[in-house]
C-alpha cells in the first residue's frame, strides 16, 4: 500500500451514473481518514486509475485530502474493467439499467454469462433480462432507471420496435395496460401486414373485373352484395371448389379487414348462386343438384298423381253422396239411354229398364246402386281413357258400400 497524490488518481469508467449521498463518508474520512485503501492501476508518470473505491476517492476530494492510500495492482485493461464492473454490480443501490449496462460490458469483454453469474452472484435469467432492457429506446431506459416504468413492463416493451415503445411512452400508458395494449398493437400490425400481402392480389382481381368489396357486418348488407354467398363448406355456404369457381363470371370476393382474433383475408364468394343449380347456366353445379332435381321431380309427379286421384274420388263421392235423391234420379233418367238402363238392370239382376227405375225409386241406397250400375254400363265421367274411368267406377263402388 502506498500514499498517492490525489490529483494524479482518476476515476475509472464507472457504470454508476451517480455516486449517491457522499455526506456520511466525507465526515468519516474527515474524522479517521480512509481505512481501506483504493485499488488502482497505473504508474508515476501517467497517473493512476481507480479500479475499486470511486466513492472513497470522491469523498476524499470533498474532505480536502491531498493523498489517498492505495494498492497498485498490475491488471490488463480487460481485467480492470472486469474488476470495476464486478465491484459495482455488487452494490445494492444500482438501478436496473445501471446493472444492465455493467452486465452488458462484462459480456462485451467476452465473459460468458454463466461465468458472470458465478462471479457476481446474479442468476443467469436476471442477467439475460437486465441486458434485454438495453434493447429499449433511451427514453424508455430512462423511465426504468428512474423507477417510473416497472422492469416487467420494460421487458415486454423491449420486444417491440422503438416507434411502438416511444408512442406508448408518449401516451403515458400505465404499466398495467401495457400488456393489453401491446397485444392490440401486435394484432393491428398483423392485420396491416396481412392487408399489405393481400394488396397485390386485390389489385389483380379488380383489374380482371372481379368485384372485391368489404365484408358486410352481420347486421348490414351493403349495396351490391345482396344475394352473395360464401364459397366453402358449412352452413349457408356454397359447396363448390374455390379454384374452379374463381374462373366463373359470378366469382367475387369479400374483404375481411380482420379483427382482434383473425387477420385480414379474402373470402371467396358467388354473386349468383342460381347459376350453379340444376337449371343454371354454369357447368359448375352444386353437388347432387342433378340427383336432387330428379328426386324432387319424381316426388312432385307422385304427389300430383295422388292429388288427381283424390280429386276424382272426391268428385264422384260428392256427386253420388251429396246430391239430392231427385237429382241423381234425374241424372239416371235423363242421361242414360234406354238400352243403357236395360244393360244396367242386368247388373242388378233386374229384367228391364223400367224395373231398374222402379228399384231406384224405392230407397236412397237403391238409387245409389242404380247409379253405379248405369255408370258401369255407360261412361258418365267422360272419355278420359280407361284408367280414368276405372278409377271412377272404383270410387262409385266404394261410395255405395
Ligand atoms: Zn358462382
Amino acid at each position: 500500500m502506498t500514499q498517492l497524490p490525489i490529483e494524479k488518481v482518476q476515476p475509472g469508467n464507472n457504470i454508476r451514473h451517480a455516486l449517491g449521498d457522499l455526506g456520511p463518508l466525507v465526515k468519516s474520512i474527515e474524522a479517521v481518514g480512509i481505512l481501506e485503501p483504493l485499488l488502482v492501476v497505473g504508474n508515476t508518470s501517467d497517473g493512476w486509475t481507480v479500479v475499486a473505491g470511486h466513492r472513497r476517492l470522491a469523498a476524499a476530494k470533498k474532505a480536502g485530502l491531498t493523498e489517498v492510500p492505495a494498492s497498485v495492482v498490475n491488471f490488463t485493461e480487460a481485467e480492470i474493467a472486469e474488476a470495476m464492473l464486478i465491484e459495482n454490480l455488487q452494490r445494492e443501490d444500482l438501478s436496473p439499467i445501471e446493472e444492465a449496462e455493467g452486465l452488458f460490458r462484462l459480456e462485451e469483454l467476452g465473459i460468458a454469462r454463466k461465468e458472470i453469474s458465478q462471479r457476481t452472484g446474479i442468476p443467469p435469467k436476471r442477467i439475460k433480462d437486465r441486458v434485454h432492457l438495453l434493447d429499449l429506446p433511451k427514453p424508455a431506459q430512462n423511465l426504468v432507471h428512474q423507477g417510473k416504468l416497472p422492469i416487467d413492463a420494460g421487458l415486454l416493451l423491449a420486444n417491440e420496435p422503438p416507434d411502438v415503445v416511444l408512442a406508448m411512452i408518449e401516451e403515458e400508458i400505465s404499466a398495467r395496460d401495457i400488456k393489453w395494449r401491446l397485444e392490440q398493437v401486435r394484432q393491428e400490425r398483423k392485420n396491416a401486414d396481412a392487408m399489405e400481402t393481400l394488396a397485390p392480389r386485390i389489385e389483380k382481381l379488380r383489374e380482371a373485373g372481379v368485384p372485391v368489396v368489404d365484408r358486410p357486418k352481420s347486421w348490414e348488407q351493403p349495396a351490391g352484395t345482396g344475394g352473395w354467398v360464401e364459397i366453402g363448406q358449412g352452413w349457408s355456404k356454397l359447396d363448390l371448389p374455390v379454384r374452379e369457381h374463381a374462373k366463373e363470371p359470378c366469382a367475387a370476393y369479400w374483404l375481411d379487414p380482420g379483427s382482434a382474433h383473425s387477420p385480414a383475408r379474402l373470402i371467396p364468394a358467388c354473386q349468383k348462386k342460381k347459376r350453379h343449380s340444376f337449371t343454371g347456366d354454369s357447368e359448375l353445379k352444386i353437388p347432387d343438384a342433378e340427383k336432387d332435381h330428379a328426386e324432387t321431380q319424381a316426388k312432385k309427379a307422385r304427389a300430383a298423381k295422388e292429388r288427381a286421384k283424390a280429386q276424382e274420388r272426391e268428385a264422384v263421392y260428392s256427386t253420388v253422396e251429396n246430391l239430392p235423391a231427385e237429382t241423381i234420379q234425374w241424372m239416371v233418367l235423363g242421361f242414360a239411354g234406354y238400352s243403357d238402363l236395360a244393360e244396367a238392370a242386368k247388373r242388378l239382376d233386374l229384367e228391364t229398364a223400367d224395373a231398374l227405375l222402379e228399384y231406384a225409386g224405392q230407397s236412397k241406397a237403391n238409387l245409389r246402386r242404380a247409379v253405379v250400375a248405369v255408370a258401369l254400363a255407360t261412361d258418365p265421367l267422360g272419355s278420359d281413357g280407361w284408367g280414368h274411368r276405372a278409377a271412377a267406377v272404383k270410387a262409385l263402388r266404394e261410395a255405395i258400400q
